[in-house]
């Protein structure tokens, strides 16, 4: 195990603007520790037009070649050199030498009766991270990871109590989306990154995957919804990047106290500062904020954390979506609320005028929820069964 002295939060404490500079020591250090993937065949999926010339070379018909390639990998999601018939044959032995088209294998594939698919992949170095595709009557969505594993150590939630491997590859975020593409008779319009991993962490690679999806798939930006755990000064750098990406800030608990012992990142980023780097978020785009909120029983579902969540979201353009706790196995044994007490925390928040949804539960029986697969899979490329390989949460540091 490696340990994280990189983020020690004490020694950032005397340093007078400590609260963004951990935000980028915490960020260089996850984008420096990726330990195996460079040693990897680089592929055509996550390369912009740019790094695709660069890789063709001097050629003469280089921009043709170029809008040919992207229009195959991401407009048809193709996914071999065979693929590629209006290629000349001598283009593409050339490049199958030193490259694949994109990095993906699936380890596992579950389907569930309601039309979920979730799938376990990974791209060799035996790293596996999660992608789903969920269909709905009027869209297809599709939830990506963006590492593999997540530094933050909720206390709740799968994927950080299993630790932190790596960030994952622009290639390895588009090609998941492309992989559902390919396994999905409707196309898909709409992501959301809420599965592996805390995509601000990931930020450089998270922009470019962002544009990828929009300039070469085709997909709307309002159609892209990243989940954070509230990385203040990154949110605030998405904010400048003026894409009218949705954001959602995974809240959880309108109190400190509460929120500092559910997610390490209260410590350095309370409510209140994260709920203004929301706020203004929103007002830089114009966008409606998402505020996860999950419900675990006696500890976040109190009517008290529900007055003051009204009170807090109140004249925010924005949507509270209520979570009810997907069972995971916890220190402290948290349960999920019963229907009725979910009703009585909803109700509040709707007297009061805030726009709430619920979420739907969907794909349970595969374990369609944040981390649950990759949890089961651990051991699966002979890893040690008891736990990631990679960093420990930085719950033990902040
Ligand atoms: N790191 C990002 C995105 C990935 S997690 C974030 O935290 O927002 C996606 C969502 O799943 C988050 O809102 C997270 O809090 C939620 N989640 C994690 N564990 C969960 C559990 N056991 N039950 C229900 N939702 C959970
Ligand atoms: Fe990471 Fe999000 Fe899970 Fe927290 S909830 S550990 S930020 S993936």
């Amino acid at each position: 195990m490696i340990p994280c002295q990189p983020l020690n939060g004490d020694r950032l404490n005397t340093i007078s603007d400590h609260r963004s500079i951990f935000a980028q020591i915490l960020v260089e250090f996850v984008e420096r520790y990726n330990p195996k993937v460079e040693e990897l065949k680089p592929s055509l999926v996550g390369m912009t037009r740019e790094q695709l010339a660069e890789l063709l070379g001097s050629r003469s018909d280089v921009k043709m070649r170029v809008a040919q390639i992207t229009k195959r990998i991401y407009g048809q999601a193709v996914d071999q050199f065979d693929g590629m018939a209006d290629l000349p044959q001598a283009l593409r032995t050339e490049l199958s030498a030193k490259c694949v088209v994109q990095p993906l294998s699936v380890a596992s594939h579950r389907h569930s009766t309601d039309g979920v698919d979730k799938f376990l992949v990974h791209n060799g170095d035996g790293e596996v991270y999660e992608c789903v595709l969920l269909p709905y009557e009027d869209r297809v969505s599709c939830c990506l990871s963006s590492q593999v594993g997540c530094p933050m150590g909720c206390k709740f939630c799968a994927t950080g109590l299993g630790g932190f491997d790596r960030n994952l590859t622009p290639g390895e975020i588009v090609g998941q989306y492309l992989l559902l593409q390919r396994h999905s008779e409707r196309r898909i319009s709409h992501v959301v990154f809420m599965g592996m991993g805390e995509p601000l962490l990931n930020y450089n690679n998270l922009l470019t995957s962002l544009r990828l999806l929009h300039d070469e798939v085709g997909l709307s930006y309002r159609h892209i919804t990243v989940s954070t755990v509230g990385i203040v000064p990154q949110i605030r750098n998405l904010a400048e990047e003026q894409l009218p990406i949705h954001l959602a800030l995974s809240l959880h608990s309108p109190i400190d106290e509460v929120r500092d012992r559910l997610m390490p990142v209260n410590h350095k980023w309370p409510v209140a500062e994260v709920m203004k780097a929301m706020k203004d978020y929103q007002k830089a785009t114009g966008r409606k904020i998402t505020i996860e909120y999950l419900l675990i029983k006696e500890v976040t579902d109190t009517l008290e954390q529900a007055h003051e969540l009204a009170r807090i979201m109140r004249g925010i353009p924005s949507v509270v979506n209520l979570i009810p706790f997907n069972w995971v196995d916890t220190e402290q044994g948290f349960a999920r609320p019963e229907p009725e007490r979910v009703r009585a925390f909803r109700s509040i928040l709707n007297n009061k005028g805030i726009n709430t949804t619920q979420r739907v539960e969907r794909g349970h029986e595969i374990a369609a929820a944040c981390g649950q697969l990759a949890g089961q899979h651990k051991g699966l490329f002979g890893k040690n069964p008891t736990g990631r390989k990679g960093l420990s949460p930085i719950a033990t540091v902040s």
